[in-house]
């Protein structure tokens, strides 16, 4: 699987240039984006998840034209945004076969595996019965992973999961995400270099709107 990005360019209203032709190509495993704070990797995440279009460009993934086919790209695709939503008090097993429900899943054997695979993937199982509102903001980041593997996505875009996590709790975040990288694209950004030295098969570093370097995974580990 390959994600294309070509030639993509975004000049907010106020006039801030945040993507500035950006082109890159992203090939399975685990790719790190750095950049320090209004680099623009938001916003390039944005506009691959289709929650945004740029003045100019093109996203595909493999043979789907991304940007000028939303519904294809959803059955693909999960995001986790850098804000996670207000969570109703109920426990995250709860929650999860609500979504699964809504998903269209109806026999209740399946929904169970698949709560649980989610819930064990992201190490949630010990905690499936606590509230999610009560989550801390790591177990709430663990917890978004959970809900996008419901999809059963191919691509991953998580947008600055370890922002604001505790140590402990970025570890346990960092391990989920090596786990769902043996079998998907995700793509993470970060301001943290360590994030990317610990994690990444293949990294770019962004900053200005601009790609500056993008690195195979065997360099990648040189140039950290
Ligand atoms: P990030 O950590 O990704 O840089 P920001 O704190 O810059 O996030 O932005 C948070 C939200 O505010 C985003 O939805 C972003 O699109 C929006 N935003 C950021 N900068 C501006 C701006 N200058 N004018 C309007 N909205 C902005
Ligand atoms: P990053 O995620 O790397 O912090 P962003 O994509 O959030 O970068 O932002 C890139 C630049 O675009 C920043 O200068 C930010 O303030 C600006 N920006 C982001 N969102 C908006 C928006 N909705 N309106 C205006 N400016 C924005």
């Amino acid at each position: 699987m390959k994600l294309s990005i070509s030639n993509l360019s975004k000049t907010y209203k106020n006039g801030v240039k945040a993507l500035d032709n950006v082109s890159i190509e992203i090939e399975s495993g685990m790719f790190g984006l750095l950049g320090p704070n209004g680099a623009g990797k938001s916003t390039l995440m944005r506009t691959i998840a289709t929650l945004q279009a740029p003045d100019s460009g093109s996203v595909s993934l493999d043979e789907i034209d991304i940007l000028n086919d939303k519904n294809s790209l959803r059955k693909v695709l999960g995001y986790l945004p850098q804000e996670f939503g207000v969570y109703p008090k109920m426990s995250a097993e709860e929650l999860l076969h609500y979504f699964a429900r809504l998903k269209g899943i109806a026999n209740k054997d399946e929904r169970t595996k698949m709560v649980n695979t989610a819930l064990e993937v992201t190490n949630l199982l010990e905690v499936k019965n606590k509230s999610v509102a009560g989550y801390s903001g790591g177990m709430k980041q663990r917890f978004g992973i959970a809900q996008l593997l419901l999809n059963d996505p191919k691509l991953i875009i998580v947008d600055e999961p370890t922002a604001g996590l505790d140590p402990s709790e970025r570890h346990r975040f960092l391990n989920v995400l090596r786990e769902i990288g043996t079998n998907h694209i995700v793509i993470f950004s970060t301001h943290i270099v360590d994030d990317v030295k610990e994690l990444c098969t293949d990294m770019a570093i962004m900053n200005g709107g601009r790609i500056l370097s993008h690195h195979t995974p065997k360099e990648a580990v040189k140039a950290l």
